[in-house]
């Protein structure tokens, strides 16, 4: 019997599957795109090549309580009304930027208006995460705790800021504080977002951005109780580097996936 890997599955596992055990649909959104050379996530990719890479945005519904969550809103249409410090920027840094159809023309496409949503979870406050918050009227925004200084004031009470002060709106935003929050698996802290074990949003600590969070999903109600099979697991963050990853590699959120995965963006 190998004691340390025993050791290692039991510290990375998920809590078992209970009966009737909750979990999560997923479904990946089509949210913007962003041209970039290709070596800034891929370390042996070769100095001219580009590749547009996708900002995704997920749906997740829940199977038992039927909540609407969406993780990450990708790129906004109308991106270059950002803050002018920050169009300057994505500007100067060569991006190029398309957004055939945002993350709720893709919810759309599926059969769910925006209005349907009931809770948004951003990743992290970079424009390609933060999409338009205002097409989702009735949503409540969930984001870390530690961007909030990001926007107080914000752009146009500084004009040189990047983020837009009223970017979520103040009554419907929770910001999340983990401290406190208690460890899961490999992870120092993660919120049981229903209380049921289906939906995780965990501490990305020092992650990529000041209050950066990834959501972690149990997709199958049988599949996750010994490894992370059945789960999915969705960081959001702008893209590292993976050597020789040709994989999945997206702008947006990097995503691993256990089963159960359906699309609704339509083809
Ligand atoms: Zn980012």
């Amino acid at each position: 019997m190998n004691v340390y890997s025993t050791e290692v599955a039991e510290t990375m596992s998920l809590p078992p599957p209970v009966e009737n055990q909750a979990y999560c649909d997923v479904s990946a959104l089509e949210a913007g795109h962003i041209e970039i050379p290709l070596a800034w996530v891929i370390d042996t990719a070769k100095d001219d090549e580009k590749a547009f890479l996708p900002a995704l945005s997920f749906l997740l519904r829940h199977t038992t309580n039927h909540d609407t969550f969406v993780f990450d809103l990708g790129i906004r249409k109308d991106w270059e009304t950002l803050p002018p410090a920050y169009v300057a920027r994505i500007k100067k840094m060569g991006f190029r930027v398309s957004v055939p159809q945002d993350a709720a023309a893709s919810l759309l496409r599926g059969g769910m208006p925006a209005t349907d949503i009931a809770h948004v979870c951003l990743s992290h406050l970079h424009f390609d995460h933060t999409g338009d918050p205002a097409l989702f009227p009735r949503a409540t925004f969930l984001a870390g705790a530690g961007g909030r200084a990001f926007l107080a004031p914000g752009y146009p009470t500084d004009a040189d800021s990047l983020f837009a002060g009223d970017l979520l709106p103040a009554d419907r935003t929770r910001w999340l504080e983990p401290v406190g929050w208690p460890p899961l698996g490999p992870f120092a802290h993660a919120l049981d977002f229903y209380g049921d074990g289906s939906l995780y949003v965990v501490d990305a600590g020092a992650g990529h951005f000041p209050g950066h969070v990834n959501v972690l999903a149990r997709t199958s109600g049988d599949g996750g109780g010994c490894s992370w099979r059945g789960t999915a697991r969705m960081t959001g963050g702008c893209s590292r580097g993976r050597r020789g990853s040709r994989g999945i590699v997206c702008w947006g959120v990097r995503i691993g996936m256990g089963r159960r995965r359906r699309s609704i963006s339509g083809g």
